[in-house]
């Protein structure tokens, strides 16, 4: 029997997520291909974190015939319940598998291992000796050819991609199932959906920094491929989607691609993908979009408007649109050929706060903007961050909406223009970017969180992940979740509803709802507004209590026991 073993070292791309929670499509598709091969198969799937902490499941990897490691960050980030992948990691672990044919897939083997933003990546040849095959094309066109092929590697196209978007459905559906190996299945598990890849700004050679264009112009999937992948993955027992591996949602299926640096976006595609993503899952929990382009919006407002109205429609709430500013100095817009002004970018903001801000059932407004920035571009100038600081002061002061503020260092990628730039620009203006940091995070993050969130909103379905010392941290599943800090240890991978007490720079804290004045631990009675460690520990020794009354005459100062009962169970 034909064995293929998956391991899944993680991927962060500008368009793609597959960082637990998060799996992305790779290894789903890749899983397709071998049961397209042969149904009967045996495909195992697992995290990179099983396998640090579980030694015995290199077994499984040394016994099979085939070893398909997905690997690379483009984009790295700071993450919560995972840990990609490192270079010297994969030699360590596949160096002394001799029996597999063993294939890197994913970014890695495209652009080299990013490992952090503002440092140059570590290149895909560091790991040639300890693989078979390293494939820059589409990872389950090659296995497929593999497979054919009898296993035999010796002159095999690497390079290999789809001809055509419709080639992935089959692939996407047949390998659906692959997501009952993940550690997070089922409930706390989210699948990152492909509508389609590529960037109609490709004609203009699109973002200095960006590594899409060199995937070409868009190839759209088309409505019903993407509907028959979720309907296979809900039958697998997902309940958690993002519409998350594109450039722009806004331009799914859009008119003109080819010919316009920005295609005119199609609001009847996209309420048809919608609409038949919730007739295939219709009691799906999360259904969320990632990437949108401010250009776009800015230039089409009124389709823009109606999609944002489609997408809050059909969605679940706590959704973000992430507008790629990277930067509103016009002379880094230039040089850069970056897609979007100061203006369109307030307008693009505007728009989806308009139609977005309303509080949602979740307890988070429906759709907001979240705004990314990009250090180390060429042309910026320490007034850069002036202009950039100032921007997000207007927005701020205007009294809109952003559900985050993302800023991070460019990482040269190979093959893109800032690639020959390099890094002069993030060497020279570290401590400016440190400082910026800062800042945004000090007078604008905090305020901004505040507003998003007041005091005694009441978040549902917070999943807890990890620990750090006597806090657990959580997040609601979705795009950009809010990282929430509770005090005391909750188990993990169970979901809270929150009431908001607190307010960190990009974290919140809150309190399980009701809160269990009779069982909850002293850190977390410490925790609620007004009490302390002092009354906390009078808590204790008062316990148990059946009525607010009971409270009063335990407490100090009665009319805290009043405020209390909106966070407590007690009538
Ligand atoms: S618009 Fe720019 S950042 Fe967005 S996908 Fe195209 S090239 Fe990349």
């Amino acid at each position: 029997m034909l064995r293929v073993s998956i391991l899944d070292g993680y991927v962060d791309e500008p368009t793609c997520l597959g960082v637990p929670p998060y799996i992305s499509p790779y290894p789903r598709y890749i899983a397709g291909a071998v049961w397209d091969y042969d149904s009967r198969a045996a495909v195992s799937y697992f995290t990179i974190d099983q396998v640090r902490n579980d030694s015995s499941l290199v077994k499984n990897l040394a016994a099979a015939d085939v070893l398909v490691v997905i690997a690379g960050m483009s984009v790295p980030g700071r993450y919560l319940s995972g840990f990609p992948v490192s270079p010297s990691e994969l030699i360590a672990l596949c160096h002394p598998l001799s029996r597999p044919v063993k294939l890197l897939c994913g970014p890695a083997a495209r652009h080299g291992f990013g490992m952090a933003g503002g440092r140059s990546v570590t290149q895909t040849d560091v790991v040639k000796q300890v693989f078979d095959l390293i494939v820059p094309g589409d990872g389950e066109v090659v296995l497929t050819a593999l497979l054919r092929n009898k296993l035999n590697p010796e002159s095999l196209d690497v390079n290999q991609c789809r001809a055509d978007p419709s080639d992935i459905r089959t692939y996407a559906t047949k390998g659906a199932r692959i997501v009952q190996n993940h550690p997070f299945y089922p409930d706390c598990l989210i699948t990152e959906l492909e509508t389609y890849r590529g960037c109609s700004r490709s004609i203009t050679g699109g973002c200095s920094f960006c590594s899409e264009p060199q995937k070409g112009l868009p190839q759209f999937r088309a409505v019903e491929d993407i509907c028959a992948e979720v309907e296979a993955l809900y039958t697998a027992g997902v309940r958690h989607f993002r519409l998350g591996s594109q450039p722009c949602l806004f331009s799914y299926m859009a008119h003109g691609v080819g010919d316009q640096e920005f295609p005119v976006p199609n609001p009847d595609a996209v309420e048809r993908l919608f609409k038949g993503i919730r007739s295939v899952a219709p009691h799906l929990w999360t259904l969320h979009i990632d990437n949108a382009n401010p250009g776009v919006l800015a230039a089409y407002p009124d389709e823009c408007r109606q999609i944002a109205h489609t997408i809050v429609k059909y969605h679940t709430p706590g959704d973000v649109a992430a507008l790629g500013v990277e930067s509103v100095d016009p002379v880094v817009i230039s040089k850069n050929n970056l897609k979007a002004s100061a203006e369109d970018v307030l307008d693009a903001v505007r728009l989806l706060n308009e139609v977005g801000a309303t509080r949602g059932v979740n307890g988070l407004p429906e759709l907001l903007p979240g705004l990314n920035f990009i250090a180390g571009l060429s042309g910026e100038t320490k007034h850069t961050f002036t202009l950039n600081y100032e921007f997000l002061r207007t927005i701020a002061e205007e009294g809109l909406l952003l559900r985050r503020i993302n800023l991070r260092q460019v990482i040269p990628i190979p093959g893109t223009p800032m690639f020959e730039s390099g890094n002069t620009t993030i060497r020279k203006h570290k401590a400016e970017f440190q400082r910026f940091k800062r800042h945004v995070r000090e007078t604008l993050e905090q305020p901004l969180l505040k507003r998003l969130v007041p005091q005694g909103t009441l978040l549902t379905d917070v999943c807890t992940e990890t620990y750090e010392g006597k806090l657990t941290f959580g997040r609601q599943l979705g795009s950009y979740p809010l990282l929430i800090g509770i005090p005391g240890i909750f188990p993990l991978h169970t979901f809270f509803n929150v009431k908001v007490i607190d307010y960190g720079y990009r974290s919140i804290t809150a309190l399980p709802y009701p809160l269990d004045v009779n069982t909850a631990a002293r850190e977390t009675l410490e925790a609620l507004p007004g009490i302390g460690r002092k009354r906390a520990l009078r808590l204790l020794l008062h316990r148990p209590f059946h009525t607010i009354g009971d409270l009063q005459r335990a407490l100090d100062d009665p009319q805290l026991a009043d405020t209390l009962t909106d966070y407590l169970g007690l009538k």
